[in-house]
């Protein structure tokens, strides 16, 4: 291992002169903004700058692959409101880390992906450098910005500005490629250091207009059956309690997107979750708080919504409004000053949702939930999602401070339900793209970034996209229990191929051993097949503190092809009508 070199060292001992480099720069400057820690993989050119950022202080998290480390960035900085940190080498691990970085793009999270690069000049010449690549070129469509430092005395502003775009307005992913020769510069420490600087202000406030405020005040007073939609926008505000005291002062029933569970919590009695589908069906003005009106609500269209429903919509980007409806009301702002200005401006008990329309929610809702309690009072076995998945529920009731992340098809669906929240930004899942991966590089950033337990609650296909990761989670010691729902299939796990005895496409191993996989790196590996036994190895899990993994084994017949999206599978001819060819 070679020593990083410092300022110190690389002094000039004629010229009496300290010196400083690129990786220096680069390092002195995430710390001057804060950045304590950094998610990434090492290899050439960056190995260096980890070990650098680790020897002063910079906390780094090493991974087995760039897009798990992305998604860890990606969470940490949706969970801490400041944009999380991915190293990654050049080429292939650059574009490894990008579906990351587009996929935080997509879910206004916060983060920057530093990578090395090869030699601009062999680059652009196309001259065959070791991964070469345009990286700056071909990250530019996938994120929020992308930059490349072109000189060492640009590495402060470089970073500066990634970080201010990736935090400010509507958050997103940011790429800052760094050339290899540029963090081996040297310059002068004393003119380096006066290239650094500290942001001012990063993510300013953004205060909608009074008349635009007024206009949603006269919506929600005159509506008879008004909704509030949360969305991860409203969590990743941290203004918790200004929407406390707007949803309570107003009486107005909400419900909230998966991961806006736990910003109220869903035992809340204006929760209309349960109520869902007559809420969407019934309501007259609809007020979007950090949600968009995208394929997750059906893009606002009837016959799940009210068509004569008219929309305010609290987002910080202005161009959000009217991408699906009409906007009745734009209120173009941070939810903060958004909801302070509308408390300012409304006259007390002015916005009051009419006692019918809640009633009437909350009768469908103990209907629903009276419903659901019969289902998940069946024990069958084989073990089902539900069964499993209430075992789980009802540990992590003893545990509140615990972090759930989950994917998955029928395990992200089923647990999305099953699993009440109750604290705010405690559920992280698959998002606005419903991707498959996130799992473990979203359970890592948790843990690290909050020390709380993580229980990571993942569909057997979900899992494997990061279940190498599982040696990072054991590596660093970290309090997460991942919850394999295993039920041997993409999907369910009794599908057949007509045609021979290959595996169909949806089929996995049904005798996997996931529990196997944790005790190889010195975990603790659990395998249950009924409820009871879930419960029993979460309860010893989460008392332990340290890496766990409890292999369920889950019915291969459970479970519904794609999930509650299986009408996004285009039709055609041959859905549920594949003949299979004569040998
Ligand atoms: P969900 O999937 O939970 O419905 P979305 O990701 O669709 O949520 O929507 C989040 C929205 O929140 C985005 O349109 C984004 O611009 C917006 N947003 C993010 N941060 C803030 C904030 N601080 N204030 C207002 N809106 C925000």
């Amino acid at each position: 291992m070679t020593a990083p070199s410092t300022p110190e060292t690389a002094a000039n001992a004629d010229m009496q002169t300290e010196l400083t480099d690129g990786y220096h720069l680069v390092v002195d400057a995430l710390r001057m903004n804060d950045v304590d820690t950094v998610y990434g993989v090492v290899g050439i050119p960056i190995t260096d700058l980890a070990r650098l950022a680790q020897a002063r202080g910079i906390r780094y998290i090493g991974f087995r692959h760039e897009s798990n480390a992305g998604h860890a960035a990606a969470a940490a900085g949706y969970l801490t409101k400041k944009p999380g940190i991915c190293l990654t080498v050049s080429a292939p691990g650059f574009l490894n880390g990008l579906v990351a970085l587009a996929n935080a793009t997509t879910n206004c999270f916060p983060m920057v992906q530093i990578s090395g690069s090869s030699e601009r000049h062999l680059v652009d010449l196309r001259q065959g450098d070791y991964e070469e690549m345009d990286q700056l070129a071909a990250a530019q469509p996938f994120c929020k910005a992308a930059y490349r430092v072109g000189r060492v005395e640009d590495i402060g502003r470089g970073i500066a500005r990634a970080l201010r775009t990736a935090v400010s307005g509507r958050p997103g992913g940011v790429y800052l490629d760094i050339p290899a020769a540029v963090l081996g510069s040297i310059m002068d420490a004393e003119a380096g250091a006066k290239t650094l600087s500290r942001l001012v202000d990063p993510a300013p406030r953004q205060l909608p207009g009074p008349e635009a405020v007024d206009r949603a005040i006269e919506l929600l007073a005159g509506a008879e059956r008004p909704l509030v939609v949360l969305g991860k926008g409203a969590a990743y505000a941290q203004a918790d309690d200004r929407v406390r005291e707007f949803v309570e002062s107003t009486g107005i029933p909400y419900i909230p997107m998966s991961m806006a569970k736990g910003l109220l919590p869903d035992d809340h009695p204006q929760s209309a979750a349960t109520a869902r589908s007559l809420a969407l069906k019934k309501a007259d003005v609809v007020m979007l708080v950090g949600a968009r009106l995208n394929w997750l609500l059906n893009h606002g269209e009837a016959p799940q919504w009210n068509p004569d429903a008219r929309f305010i919509q609290v987002d910080i980007e202005a161009r959000e409004m009217d991408s699906n409806q009409p906007i009745a009301a734009p209120l173009v702002g941070d939810v903060e000053s958004v909801l302070d200005a509308i408390a300012e401006r409304a006259k007390p008990g002015r916005i009051a949702a009419p006692a019918a329309w809640r009633e009437e929610l909350a009768a469908r809702s103990a209907q629903n939930v009276a419903k659901m309690a019969e289902r998940l009072k069946a024990d069958p076995h084989p073990m089902q999602f539900m069964g499993a998945l209430k075992a789980v529920r009802d540990v992590v009731h003893q545990h509140p401070e615990t972090y759930i992340v989950n994917e998955g098809a029928n395990a992200l669906d089923i647990a999305r339900n099953v699993i009440d929240m109750h604290v705010p930004r405690h559920r992280l899942d698959s998002g606005t793209w419903g991707v498959m991966g996130i799992g473990m590089g979203y359970a890592i950033a948790a843990a690290v970034e909050s020390g709380a337990p993580v229980v990571a609650v993942e569909g057997d296909s979900a899992f494997g996209f990061s279940g190498m990761e599982l040696e990072t989670i054991c590596r660093y010691k970290l309090p997460v229990v991942t919850v394999v729902m295993n039920n041997g299939g993409v999907y369910r796990g009794d599908d057949v191929n007509p045609l021979d005895d290959a595996p169909s496409p949806t089929t996995l191993m049904l005798a996997a051993r996931h529990d196997r996989m944790i005790e190889a790196f010195g975990g603790r590996g659990y395998r249950a097949t009924t409820p009871a036994e879930v419960a029993a190895a979460l309860t010893e899990a989460l008392a332990s503190g340290g890496p766990a993994l409890i292999d369920c084994v889950i019915d291969p017949s459970a479970g519904t092809e794609s999930g509650h999206i299986a009408h996004l599978n285009p039709k055609g001819i041959t859905v549920g009508n594949i003949t299979p060819a004569r040998k």
